[in-house]
């Protein structure tokens, strides 16, 4: 019987949290999750996961096998919970995307592997202000989740099944998880999102390079929306910032919030007014059903980036007097958190086997 640590309450260390108690129910002694900002906190735009869209529309490209698996068994995911558990704070949507045509289809249309897919006609490409020449669109049944309700519903299972939850000062080494615990864990999952890297200074003094922070600036606004909106490349004549594009999820409670902005290596916490007025006017442009909105909020938050993507694998760290730590690292997911969680923890979940023996639990995914 093992005690685990994970440290990290966004979306990554919870969902791992969650899949460990379920596959490892008869190994599992003790789960404790350490974390500095739990879901609920909004003072720290480094905490990722309150701040998200947060949509299913996988990033991964034809060649990225594990990603795509990831995206895959996260969207099964999230269907099911949609339609039986929709307390969960996840709901289906139709998503809407328009693209340059020279991009191509992404890899979840070709397959055919999401609900319900459409091509947009030209009618609607010229309603929405895009040349049918240059553009072409599809549609699809994707979801739309409510951070800080789905958050919070994965910390009610976690507490069901046994976890404990801690707030700690941020730590300041990875090691140091020994002392606040008071024992040395069996095993520690590291899911602490765009500050891995300084966590991993001392051990592994490259991470700090690898990991980076992609800035996102949001503006909130009243009016509804019945579907989600995204255009990945502006058309020129916006004269939009190059890391620009416009993306619109619908909140499930009314409203919805406006992107958006990729920002690499930006750790700053400013709204950029001139980005926000270039984001409402390039919103009202393509989206005629919100020409009147009014923006009430607007804020900025960090994409936890890692060269070379997200890490989940099994780290040994002799700390001394023969003694070693286990981590499963879980950061650097980019601004696909959610739509990959219910992946990535099952993958944390199979590297985990090497320190915790064979899960008792079903795995839906072998890598
Ligand atoms: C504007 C915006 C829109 C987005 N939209 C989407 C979307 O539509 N779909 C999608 O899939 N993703 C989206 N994302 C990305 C998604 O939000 C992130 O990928 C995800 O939240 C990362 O979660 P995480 O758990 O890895 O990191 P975080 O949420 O940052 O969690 C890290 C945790 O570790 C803790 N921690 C960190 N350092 C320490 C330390 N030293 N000691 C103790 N605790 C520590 C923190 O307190 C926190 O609890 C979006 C992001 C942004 C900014």
């Amino acid at each position: 019987m093992s005690k685990v640590v994970v440290i990290g309450a966004g979306v990554s260390g919870l969902t791992s949290a969650l899949c460990l108690l379920q596959l490892y129910t008869d190994r599992i002694r003790e789960l404790t999750i350490l974390s500095s900002e739990w879901p609920g906190d909004y003072h720290a735009h480094d905490y990722t996961s309150p701040w998200a869209g947060a949509n299913w529309a996988s990033f991964a490209s034809k060649d990225q096998v594990e990603q795509i698996q990831r995206d895959k068994a996260s969207y099964l995911k999230f269907r099911q919970l949609a339609k039986k558990e929709p307390e969960s704070g996840v709901k289906e949507y139709t998503s809407k995307i328009f693209n340059l045509k020279e991009h191509g289809l992404p890899w979840y249309i070709e397959q055919d592997f999401v609900d319900d897919i459409k091509i947009a006609t030209d009618a609607e490409l010229r309603y929405r202000n895009l040349d049918p020449a240059l553009y072409s669109g599809f549609e699809y049944t994707g979801f739309t989740i409510t951070p800080n309700v789905y958050n919070n519903y994965l910390i009610s299972k976690i507490r069901k099944l046994g976890g404990k939850v801690k707030r700690v000062p941020r730590l300041n080494d990875i090691t140091d998880v020994v002392d606040v615990v008071g024992y040395l864990p069996d095993l520690v999952i590291n899911a602490t999102g765009v500050n891995a890297g300084k966590l991993l200074k001392n051990l592994e003094p490259e991470e700090l390079k690898k990991v980076y922070p992609v800035k996102g600036q949001i503006l909130q606004v009243f009016e509804d929306l019945p579907f989600q909106l995204m255009v990945d490349t502006l058309p020129e004549e916006h004269k939009a910032l190059p890391y620009q594009f416009l993306n619109i999820f619908p909140r499930a409670e009314g409203g919805c919030i406006i992107g958006g902005v990729f920002k690499k290596g930006d750790w700053t916490n400013t709204v950029d007014s001139k980005l926000s007025e270039s984001i409402i006017s390039v919103c009202k442009r393509h989206v005629p059903e919100l020409r009147s909105a009014s923006v009430y909020n607007s804020y900025t938050a960090l994409r936890p980036g890692r060269e070379g993507g997200v890490r989940i694998e099994l780290s040994q760290y002799a700390i001394g007097k023969g003694k070693k730590l286990n981590v499963v690292h879980n950061y650097g997911i980019g601004g696909a958190g959610y739509q990959s969680s219910y992946g990535s923890a099952m993958e944390v979940c199979l590297n985990a086997s090497r320190v915790l023996g064979s899960p008792l639990g079903q795995c839906p995914f072998k890598l």
